[in-house]
């Protein structure tokens, strides 16, 4: 079994505590690697690293700093079979997923590489005999907390977008899933970046996320994952009066209309919530349908999952396992809430494989929105179905959670489709479509309890620096 010791200003260190962790492949519910299990000594020196490192790199130009993020796009984009079976084997998810990530992580890197160069201050008309100009300046060493449910794609988003302006990092990958971010950091290091520019600490949220989020000598924090401990890293970094970006996951609805396209809807939005075993902050796994249409739409939805191939990672099926067995309770334990309820429940088909943590595709019928699974994130390949009369009672439904991450709205009418887009009280909408490409140049991020800040898109970079006023007295 392959070890993996912490990644700390460029080189391999053992964790202070001597201690590893097993990585488990949820296909299989084997161990395949070991991971070091970090603790707040290991954080202070990464901390430490990323600190001594920030002035050299800060004063790069912005040019040179592109160039290595865009090496390191050619990179992931040579080693994609490599690093997609490294994810696939360490999240379960179906490689052709893994394949389509790694293509997403490639381009963050370039996305950034490409944009910072083109990306600075204002001049801005003051009265009096002045010049005034701002620049916009890194924050010195961002903390990225992230998840398993996409480690390799929101690791490079972690390190691509502060990194481009002139940031150093340190990333705490989550315990379920961290192999590709150590591959990712040996290749960053590879294609040019400095020692100390990214560090790579794994371990456990209490042992090595918390001491992260509360370090007195880190400049932001960015947190993705669980409410509950985003509202934990948020009053940690309040503390030290850093900022924080937060990006805690959703309840996404999709507006279906009477005059709604089903042939392209239905298709995407059992996509939508399959994906990544609907282990996906912005999965559309609240559906609200048009009392007319609802039969027909409902068994269209139904027969679709029943096509569903459901399998390990490794045999590439259109639905992979969970994470892990305590994430498949979970979701075993929402659905069975809902069907005690009164939600009538259609199944896709079951694995029938080994010891992986599987849950077969799941439509949840005649949820009423006191369900709790109407509200909750359940984070797996369950989506609820619900029905409204008027669009007025459309929006009063999709607005019904305390999310407010993604929506879609699918309808033929080009004015409802604008009328509701804007009031639905979500970060992103879509019209027509779940997605466009990998969503790499658009901003995301949250209204409500989704967060708060963007990530992605040049917005991004706005969160990785801060701005300075410089006014200046012309006259003699
Ligand atoms: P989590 O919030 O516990 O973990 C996310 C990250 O935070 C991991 O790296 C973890 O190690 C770290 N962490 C945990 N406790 C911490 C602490 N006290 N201080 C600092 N860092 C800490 O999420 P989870 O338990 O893995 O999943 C639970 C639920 O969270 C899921 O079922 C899902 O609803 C939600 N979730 C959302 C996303 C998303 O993309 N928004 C991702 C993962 C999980």
């Amino acid at each position: 079994m392959t070890r993996y010791n912490q990644f700390i200003a460029g080189d391999w260190v053992a964790p202070t505590t001597n201690s590893w962790f097993e990585a488990v492949d949820p296909s299989t519910g084997e161990a395949f690697a070991e991971l070091a299990r970090g603790s707040h000594s290991d954080i202070d020196r990464a901390v430490s690293a990323a600190r001594m490192a920030f002035p050299a790199w800060a004063f790069r130009d912005a040019l040179e700093r592109g160039r290595i993020l865009s090496r390191i796009a050619q990179r992931i984009i040579k080693d994609q079979e490599t690093l997609a079976r490294i994810e696939s084997t360490d999240t379960g998810k179906p490689l052709s997923q893994a394949r389509a990530d790694v293509l997403i992580a490639a381009r963050y890197f370039e996305f950034y590489a490409g944009a910072v160069d083109k990306f600075g201050g204002s001049t801005i008309p003051i009265p009096g005999p002045f010049l005034d100009y701002t620049l916009r300046e890194p924050l010195g060493v961002v903390a990225s907390i992230i998840p398993w449910n996409y480690p390799l794609q929101i690791g490079s988003r972690a390190i691509a977008a502060p990194l481009a302006v002139g940031n150093a990092v340190v990333v705490k990958p989550a315990e379920e899933a961290s192999v590709s971010l150590f591959t990712l950091a040996a290749i960053c290091a590879d294609e040019g970046v400095p020692s100390g520019v990214v560090n790579v600490i794994s371990g456990f949220g209490e042992e090595a996320g918390a001491p992260l989020a509360a370090h007195p000598d880190i400049n932001h924090v960015t947190f993705i994952g669980s409410l509950k401990v985003g509202r934990l890293v948020a009053q940690a970094a309040a503390r030290n009066v850093v900022p924080v970006t937060l990006e805690l996951g959703g309840k996404s609805p999709h507006v279906v209309f009477s005059s709604a396209n089903l042939d392209r809807a239905v298709p995407i939005i059992i996509r939508s919530f399959i994906q990544n075993a609907g282990q996906t902050c912005s999965a559309g796994s609240r559906i609200l349908v048009d009392r007319e249409i609802k039969p027909e739409f409902v068994e269209r939805l139904a027969e679709g999952i029943g096509r569903v191939q459901i399998g390990p990672g490794w045999s590439d099926p259109d639905l992979g396992p969970l994470i892990s067995e305590r994430q498949r309770k979970r979701v075993q334990h929402y659905i069975d809430l809902a069907q005690n309820r009164g939600a009538q429940v259609h199944f896709g088909s079951d694995p029938s494989v080994g010891q992986g943590f599987f849950v077969p595709a799941t439509l949840l019928d005649a949820v009423q929105p006191d369900n709790p699974v109407f509200h909750e994130e359940i984070f797996g390949p369950v989506a609820s179905v619900t029905e409204f009369s008027r669009e007025s009672e459309a929006v009063i439904l999709a607005n019904g959670t305390e999310y407010g991450l993604v929506s879609a709205v699918w309808t033929r009418d080009i004015g409802q489709a604008h009328r509701v887009a804007k009031r639905l009280q979500t970060g992103q909408v879509f019209i027509n479509s779940y997605g466009a490409g990998g969503g790499v140049e658009m901003p995301f991020g949250g209204y409500r309890h989704s967060g708060y800040g963007r990530e992605k898109g040049m917005e991004a970079l706005y969160q990785y620096t801060q701005v300075k006023n410089v006014a200046v007295f012309m006259d003699e």
